[in-house]
């Protein structure tokens, strides 16, 4: 009896496994005819200097409007194409469409944000031909100056190769880009990278941000890290700012830059303007 139980438990494993590949599968599929068919959308969410009360300029998160389960976020389908090939095609489709978004804000001589930052992950930049690629991309859009584009590099696996990733980034740079540091702290070898990468920007990660109010260690965190981006002569931004008092606290230790549901969520491209129009720093963060 004991045997057969056990026979069945691995007949169970099998069937789990298989049933796990064939979700894989049809999942891979599904963002396929996705990208073919123009499903994925570009969201914006601000990034200001609560000081100034000036927009620096937004950032792109991708969103899949789905047909049948309404608007998804990365985590619902980033995971499932980290390893394909889909998600250089992915990234490709991102700048190219932050790039036209720029030029018809552009064209259309509305008051607007100065640049769009494009998440890309680390590894996307270990592509031997990342440079030409971007080189093509920008190309398709000669009336958008390169400066108008940064990229937020995701350390969201170790590179195998940073001396590569630092050459590729110093020749992105010379096309006009600027680089960022994203989900600061949280990756695999921050200190390093901070070191050997070319980025103008450092993005505190908003799970520090996001407690650094009421627990001491990320409060530390955050005092740390934005002294370690001025003795490095980087900028520093905050992500994940979701109250005025976080943006009070922040500015006190002075990190003026910010971004987070406190200021304003991502939203649709048709929005932006009107947000941009509209918004004003908080009295409070007057000092
Ligand atoms: P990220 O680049 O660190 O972006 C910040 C994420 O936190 C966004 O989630 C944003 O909506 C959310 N967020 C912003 N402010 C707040 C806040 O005050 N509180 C909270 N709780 N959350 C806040 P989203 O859009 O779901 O994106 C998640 C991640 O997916 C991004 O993290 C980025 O790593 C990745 N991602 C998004 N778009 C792209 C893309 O086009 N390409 C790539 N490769 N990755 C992307
Ligand atoms: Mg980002
Ligand atoms: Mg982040
Ligand atoms: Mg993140």
């Amino acid at each position: 009896v004991a045997k057969e139980s056990g026979k069945n438990r691995y007949h169970l494993f099998d069937t789990a496994q298989d049933e796990a590949i064939k979700v894989q599968r049809e999942s891979l599929e599904a963002i396929r005819s996705a990208l073919d068919e123009q499903q994925f959308v570009l969201y914006y969410q601000p990034k200001v200097n609560m000081k100034t009360g000036s927009v620096m300029g937004v950032e792109a998160l991708i969103r899949w409007q789905h047909p049948k389960r309404g608007l998804l976020n990365p985590i619902d389908f980033l995971p499932v194409i980290e390893n394909n090939p889909m998600s250089i095609e992915m990234g490709e489709w991102v700048i190219d469409n932050a790039l036209t978004q720029i030029s018809q804000w552009q064209t259309k001589g509305l008051n607007l944000p100065v640049s769009i930052s494009v998440n890309i992950a680390a590894v996307q930049l270990q592509q031997p031909d990342f440079t030409q690629r971007l080189t093509t991309l920008l190309a398709a859009h000669p009336d958008v100056e390169p400066r108008y584009l940064e990229l937020e590099v995701l350390e969201t696996s170790a590179l195998d190769d940073v001396q590569h990733v630092s050459t590729t980034m110093i020749n992105c740079i010379a096309l006009g880009v600027s680089f960022a540091l994203d989900d600061f702290g949280t990756g695999y070898s921050s200190l390093t990278y901070l070191r050997r990468l070319p980025a103008k920007l450092i993005k505190i990660d908003q799970s520090f941000v996001r407690d650094m109010l009421s627990d001491t260690d990320d409060f530390a965190i955050v005092e740390g890290v934005i002294a370690l981006a001025k003795s490095f002569k980087r900028e520093v931004i905050a992500e994940g700012v979701e109250t005025i008092e976080h943006g009070k606290a922040l500015l006190q230790l002075g990190c003026h830059l910010a971004q987070g549901y406190g200021i304003a969520k991502p939203m649709p491209a048709c929005d932006v303007p009107t947000w941009v129009n509209d918004w004003k720093p908080d009295a409070s963060w007057q000092v």
